[in-house]
């Protein structure tokens, strides 16, 4: 029978181990296939939305994430050529928690969110893991799903979900759409030991440097041991490029105009990791019968909302919910799923992208921008308004019935 056969997820990352783990603890069979030599995430930062915290709690993970995870104080956005604050969200405190339901926002090191995830998948019986397992194509017929693998191997599930990342095959073979859309922005990424932070410029907040077609992020990670850098700026020398080495001499001429704090944390580093980074248009549509993507196979984003990893562990629970609501009826689960995140999912990727040129605002836009930001006269530092972010941090309710 194909509904006894196991479900198949292509892509080892958070999305799809997390779709592995929401589907386990459904009481699905769940095998996953990771292309690479071990299930493992680059050192860097993921910052955490109380969205995705309330799914932490729906997949009993609240416990594991706290154990590694920061509660920053503010988010803090400075202008990088003045140096003078334009926006501060105080993202830990009282007044946050109270109107996010009790969950707060938190930032976390990757490889500490994608081992909270393996640990789980490894202690979940439903769920078998393998490594050095590239898919190269489906094939989908008589009620079940056939994954071809390089070596030759062919695998039977009752449904397939592509959870492999932006350039993903399943989608290409799926939707058959354009290559990413490259946008033109570079990520350099390094982390620091909090030994070699100057203790000035140490702060538990998310800090953004808003500079000229550039900015700067830092926070701490890993219960504060550690110093999250990611540095932005417009160029359109590189196509592609994913965690590869950076050139420490561009990153300075990029920022050459920008305050001391920035130069000096800059200078910090020597040996970042660079990232192309690329997104693509919106769809309505990404599961066709027992196929579907989740994660940045469906919806890839620029970062500038810090949202991809929140939206791929809010989309793996939804999935899971529907699958049951079903009764494992694959092509309505699916569709229910994809009906439900679409719309969501391209508010994430088209905010980001009005984001980003928020944050490289140049010239008069700057200027603009500052005076857009700040505080309204006669507003009370000590009420601040979340409403502007609260189609996003509310959340989404798993689904408990049929849509309607
Ligand atoms: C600079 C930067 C900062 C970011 N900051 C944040 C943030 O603060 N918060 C946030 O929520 N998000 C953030 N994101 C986005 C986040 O990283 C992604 O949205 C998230 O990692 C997507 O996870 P995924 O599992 O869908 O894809 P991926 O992480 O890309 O995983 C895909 C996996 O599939 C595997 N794979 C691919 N093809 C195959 C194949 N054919 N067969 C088998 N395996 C395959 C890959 O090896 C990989 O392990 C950031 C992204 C960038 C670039």
């Amino acid at each position: 029978m194909a509904q006894d056969l196991p479900v198949l997820v292509v892509g080892g990352g958070i999305g799809g181990l997390a779709a592995a783990l929401a589907l386990g603890r459904r009481g699905l069979k769940v095998r996953v296939f990771e292309q690479g030599s071990e299930f493992a995430e680059i050192g860097a930062g993921i910052q955490l939305g109380p969205n995705v915290y309330r799914m932490f709690e729906v997949l009993g993970l609240t416990d594991a994430i706290e154990s590694y995870s920061v509660h920053p104080d503010n988010m803090v956005m400075m202008d990088g050529l003045t140096g003078e604050e334009v926006i501060r969200l105080p993202v830990g405190g009282a007044a946050f928690r109270k109107r996010f339901a009790g969950y707060l926002y938190g930032v976390i090191h990757r490889a500490d969110l994608h081992q909270v995830f393996l640990d789980a998948c490894k202690g979940e019986k439903n769920v078998e893991l393998k490594v050095l397992a590239k898919a190269l194509r489906f094939e989908e017929e008589g009620g079940r799903v056939t994954l071809q693998m390089e070596g030759g191997e062919r695998i039977e599930g009752c449904a397939l979900i592509g959870a492999d990342g932006l350039w993903s095959r399943v989608r290409n073979q799926l939707l058959g759409d354009a290559k990413p859309r490259v946008s033109g922005h570079i990520a350099y990424r390094a982390v620091l030991p909090r030994a070699e932070v100057p203790a000035d410029l140490w702060q538990n907040n998310v800090v953004l440097w808003a500079g000229p077609r550039t900015h700067l992020v830092h926070y701490p990670l890993r219960r504060g041991e550690l110093y999250n850098l990611v540095a932005v700026f417009h160029s359109d020398k590189y196509e592609e490029g994913w965690n590869v080495y950076g050139d420490p001499a561009e990153l300075a001429q990029k920022f050459s105009s920008e305050r001391p704090e920035v130069l000096r944390l800059l200078a910090k580093i020597n040996a970042w990791k660079m990232w192309v980074l690329c997104d693509r248009e919106p769809v309505r549509e990404w599961s066709r019968g027992r196929v579907t993507l989740l994660g940045d196979a469906a919806h890839p984003t620029l970062q500038y909302m810090a949202q991809g990893a929140n939206m791929a562990i809010e989309d793996a629970v939804v999935l899971a919910a529907y699958v049951e609501l079903s009764g494992r009826d694959w092509e309505k689960a699916l569709r229910w799923y994809q009906d439900e995140r679409y719309l969501r999912t391209a508010r994430v990727q088209i905010t980001s992208r009005y984001y980003g040129d928020l944050y490289h605002a140049a010239g008069v836009v700057r200027e603009l921008r500052n005076q857009f930001l700040a505080p309204k006269p006669g507003a009370d530092p000590g009420q601040p308004s979340f409403e502007g972010i609260a189609w996003l941090y509310d959340g989404i309710k798993v689904p408990t019935a049929a849509p309607g």
